[in-house]
C-alpha cells in the first residue's frame, strides 16, 4: 500500500521515525531531489489518523518540488510532520529528536517552519542539526519571511499588469486586498507608497483600522470584497476563494495574490481562464519567504537575497509565455515550468554542489 502511494506521485523516499521517550512519531516525506536537497517546512497537527499524517506528507512534499523548481532554487521538495497537538504536547525534547533524526540524514532533507512550528522550536532542533531553515537572526538566519514575500508578490504584481495592460505602473491600477496580516499589509504599504487605490478587508477590525488610518487604504466588508471594480484581486488570507460562487462576482482582471491554493479546483482554474481573467500561480507568486529562507544555505546575504526574489518577475513572465506557447490555463503552466526545468537539469552530466560552510563546521 505504501510503494503504491509512492509511485503515484514518484516520491523518491518516506521515511517513519518515532522516539517513545519524548513522545515522537515523525514522517519525512522526500519528493524529488534532482535539483538539490529536499527542502520543505515541519508541520505539527493532531492528525486523527496515521494515513492523515502520511498523506499530508506526500501531498505538501510534491508541493515544494514544484515551488522550489519553479522558484529557480537548486533545491528538491519535501515535507516532515509530527503527530502530536501543538498546544501541548511540544516540548525542548520532541524537537532536539527530531533535530537529530533530520541530522541522520545527512543533508538530503532540510527542514523549516510550518503550521504548529515556530521560531522557538526551529531554535532546539537547530541545536541537533544544521540542516534547517528558518533559524533566528542571532544565529545568522533569515529571520521573518515575511516582508520578503510581500516583495515578491509585488514582483508578481508588475508582471502582471504588464502581461494583461502591457503597462506596470501600480499607481494607474486599483487593488483589492483580502487579508492584512504579515504579508497582506506590507503589500498595502508597498501600493500605497506607489499611489495605487486600494480596498482592504480583514476580520481583524484593528488591521482594517491601520490600513485605513495609516496608509490611506478603503475599507470593504468582508463579503464585499468579491463585488469591488478593482483591477486586481489579491488573496493574502485563505485557500480557496477563487471558487463557484465568488468567481461570478469578479470583475477584476487580474488575480494575484499571497494565500496558497487560491484556487477551489482546477475547474475553476479552467473557469477563470475562459473568463479572460489573468491568474498568476499563488505558488511562483508566494515564493519569496522560501528564496529568502532558502539563502541560509549558502551563508545568508539580504541584498542576495533581494535580488534572488526579485526574479519572480521574470519567473510569473515565462509562466504566462509557456501558458500561451502550449495554449493552456496559467495555473497548468507555472507546473510545466517547474517540470520542464526538473528534466532539464535532470540531464546535467557531473552535477557538483559546493559544499554549505555551516556544514562544515566540526
Ligand atoms: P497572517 O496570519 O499574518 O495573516 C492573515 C490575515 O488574514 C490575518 O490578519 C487574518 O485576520 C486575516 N483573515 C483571516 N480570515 C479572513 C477572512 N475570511 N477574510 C479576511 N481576512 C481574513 O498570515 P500571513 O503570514 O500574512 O500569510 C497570509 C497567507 O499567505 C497565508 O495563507 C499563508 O499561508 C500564505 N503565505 C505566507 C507566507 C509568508 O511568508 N508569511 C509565504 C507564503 C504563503
Amino acid at each position: 500500500m505504501i510503494f503504491e502511494k509512492l509511485s503515484t506521485h514518484d516520491h523518491e523516499q518516506v521515511l517513519f521515525f518515532q522516539d517513545k521517550s519524548v513522545g515522537l512519531k515523525a514522517i519525512i516525506a522526500i519528493h524529488n531531489t534532482v535539483l538539490g536537497p529536499a527542502l520543505g517546512g515541519l508541520r505539527m497537527w493532531p492528525y486523527e489518523t496515521e494515513e492523515a499524517a502520511l498523506r499530508d506528507a506526500l501531498r505538501l512534499s510534491r508541493g515544494m518540488t514544484y515551488k522550489n523548481a519553479a522558484a529557480g532554487l537548486n533545491i528538491g521538495g519535501g515535507k516532515a510532520v509530527i503527530i502530536g497537538d501543538p498546544a501541548k504536547d511540544k516540548s525542548e525534547a520532541l524537537f532536539r529528536s527530531f533535530g537529530r533524526v533530520v541530522e541522520s540524514l545527512g543533508g538530503r532533507y532540510i527542514t523549516a517552519e510550518d503550521v504548529g512550528v515556530n521560531v522557538d522550536d526551529i531554535e532546539y532542533i537547530f541545536q541537533e542539526t544544521a540542516y534547517v531553515t528558518g533559524v533566528h537572526e542571532v544565529h545568522g538566519g533569515s529571520g521573518d519571511p515575511s516582508p520578503f514575500t510581500a516583495f515578491g508578490v509585488m514582483q508578481g504584481l508588475k508582471a502582471s499588469l504588464q502581461r494583461r495592460f502591457g503597462n506596470e505602473e501600480l499607481g494607474r491600477y486599483s487593488f483589492a486586498v483580502q487579508g492584512l496580516g504579515h504579508v497582506g499589509m506590507k503589500v498595502v504599504e508597498h501600493l500605497r507608497e506607489a499611489a495605487a487605490k486600494v480596498f482592504v478587508t480583514d476580520i481583524r477590525e484593528e488591521n482594517v483600522r491601520r490600513a485605513v488610518d495609516e496608509l490611506g487604504a478603503e475599507a470593504v466588508s468582508l463579503d464585499d470584497i468579491y463585488d469591488v471594480e478593482a483591477d486586481v484581486y489579491t488573496p493574502a488570507a485563505l485557500g480557496g476563494t477563487v471558487n463557484e460562487h465568488t468567481l461570478p462576482r469578479f470583475k477584476f482582471k487580474i488575480i494575484c495574490g499571497v494565500a496558497n491554493n487560491q484556487l477551489e479546483s482546477d475547474e475553476v482554474g479552467d473557469e477563470v481562464e475562459r473568463r479572460g481573467i489573468l491568474y498568476a500561480p499563488d505558488y511562483a507568486v508566494n515564493a519569496g519567504g522560501v528564496m529568502n529562507a532558502s539563502l541560509e544555505l549558502e551563508g545568508y546575504n539580504k541584498e542576495r537575497a533581494m535580488r534572488r526574489i526579485s526574479m519572480i518577475y521574470g519567473n510569473i513572465t515565462s509562466i504566462f509565455e509557456i501558458a500561451e506557447r502550449d495554449g493552456i490555463p496559467t495555473y497548468k503552466a507555472a507546473d510545466r515550468l517547474a517540470e520542464e526545468r526538473i528534466a532539464a537539469m535532470g540531464k546535467l552530466k557531473l552535477p557538483f554542489r559546493p559544499a554549505h560552510p555551516r556544514w562544515e563546521r566540526p
